[in-house]
């Protein structure tokens, strides 16, 4: 049986084009780029050649592209390397309660270690107030950190409008960006943000490789320490093969962008319809408009979301509940609440996340196994009274 896969928001099948390149590449550039020789410098030029091709697709230079082994560490650098640059200025750091734990517990370690860290709730639909986040600057601020797009409910974030009242007051703008590339257009000279954390695994690339815009000049102290790599920003030889990887996978996300959007709106607005219509008592959760279409989070009255995923599993079908680092205890996603989401419904969660293989076919096939599931669950289920 082949899998149906629908959790392309935990990570995504790497693309045939994208092995093609790194295969090439581990073959061929084995040189160190640092290293002096021909063969260094030929694989420095493939380096270079993949740094240029992504700072154009992002509309950035290429000295503002620092590679990192993904989203996780461009989150790390971001926060971390940028209060610690700016302690003198402030020790004051603004975030939200629905960003990725990378985030989050950036902003944990930081309070720690001596600093403070507001996290701005969001509404009901999972999007943080622009007003919220102007009345949380304080003079000791120094950086904001708000995602474009969330993982769990797809809902995008003010992010320009964040920007202009940050930099109106002098505070630096990270984004978090790794949902919203190669779904919605992401570019940093329309958004204006100083830092931009993307992973390449989340648009068809390889998994430990991504990006960290840092805008020329922006104060961001490194967290590897070690050779001059990345302008000394990131110790470590190159991830030659995965930079290539990535670089390649953005060219064809940002080439397939506009298609994919409209073929994953018309798609999930198809899913919903049928679920609604075939298991009932099914809720979205996350904005109706104004979110990543590719992400459906749905809340069943009166079951448990882990029972669903397993249920699901067994006829071949991949989702998850909220994020996937969650999943495995039974604990509420921390989205979910800050959107003040009932507890019960919460738990009976699923996010169905398609992507670039998703048809039609295989969301018939998911609508017709559901009804049978949910409701064998909800006969067991200590929690579900159907309603009259
Ligand atoms: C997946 C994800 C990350 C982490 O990226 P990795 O490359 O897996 O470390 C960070 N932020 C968001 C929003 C994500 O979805």
């Amino acid at each position: 049986m082949e899998t149906i896969y629908l959790d392309y928001n935990s990570t995504t099948p790497v693309d045939p084009e994208v092995i093609k390149v790194m295969q090439h590449a581990l073959a061929e550039n084995y040189g160190n780029p640092s290293s002096v020789h021909t063969l260094g410098q030929k694989s420095k030029t493939a380096i270079d050649a993949a740094r240029e091709k992504i700072a154009s697709l992002l509309g950035a230079k290429a000295t503002e592209i620092y590679f990192t082994s993904g989203g996780t560490e461009a989150d790390n650098l971001a926060l971390k390397g940028a209060a610690i640059a700016l302690r003198k200025k402030g020790n004051h750091i603004i975030t939200s309660k629905i960003e990725h734990h990378a985030v989050l517990e950036s902003g944990n370690y930081l309070e720690k270690n001596g600093f403070e860290v507001t996290y701005l709730s969001c509404d009901k639909d999972g999007v943080v107030s622009v007003d919220d986040l102007r009345q949380a600057i304080r003079p000791e601020t120094t950086v904001v950190s708000i995602m474009m797009a969330n993982n769990e409910t797809g809902s995008i974030q003010p992010i320009k409008e964040m920007v202009a009242v940050c930099h109106e007051a002098g505070v630096l703008f990270h984004t978090d960006a790794v949902q919203a590339m190669g779904k919605i257009p992401v570019n940093v000279e329309e958004t204006k943000v100083d830092m931009m954390s993307l992973s390449a695994h989340k648009f068809y690339g390889p998994k430990g490789i991504g990006v960290l815009y840092i805008r020329s000049k922006t104060p961001v102290a490194p967290l590897l320490h070690g050779g001059s790599h990345e302008r000394r920003m990131r110790a470590g030889t190159e991830n030659i093969a995965s930079i290539i990887g990535m670089a390649k996978a953005l060219e064809i996300a940002v080439d397939k962008l506009e298609g994919e959007h409209q073929r994953l709106t018309d798609l999930s607005e198809y899913f919903i319809d049928r679920v609604k219509t075939e298991v009932g008592e099914v809720y979205l959760n996350g904005p109706v408009e104004n979110r990543v279409p590719s992400t459906v989070n749905l809340s069943f009255k009166g079951v448990e979301g882990e029972a669903i995923i397993l249920s699901l599993d067994l006829k071949g079908i991949a989702v998850s509940s909220g994020s996937a680092c969650t999943s495995g205890s039974l604990q509420v996603s921390h989205v979910l609440e800050a959107m003040d989401a009932d507890t019960l419904l919460a738990q009976g969660s699923i996010r169905f996340s398609m992507g670039r293989y998703t048809t039609k076919e295989q969301l018939d096939y998911t609508v017709s196994v559901l009804p049978e599931i949910i409701n064998r669950l909800r006969a067991m289920s200590a929690t579900y009274q159907k309603a009259d």
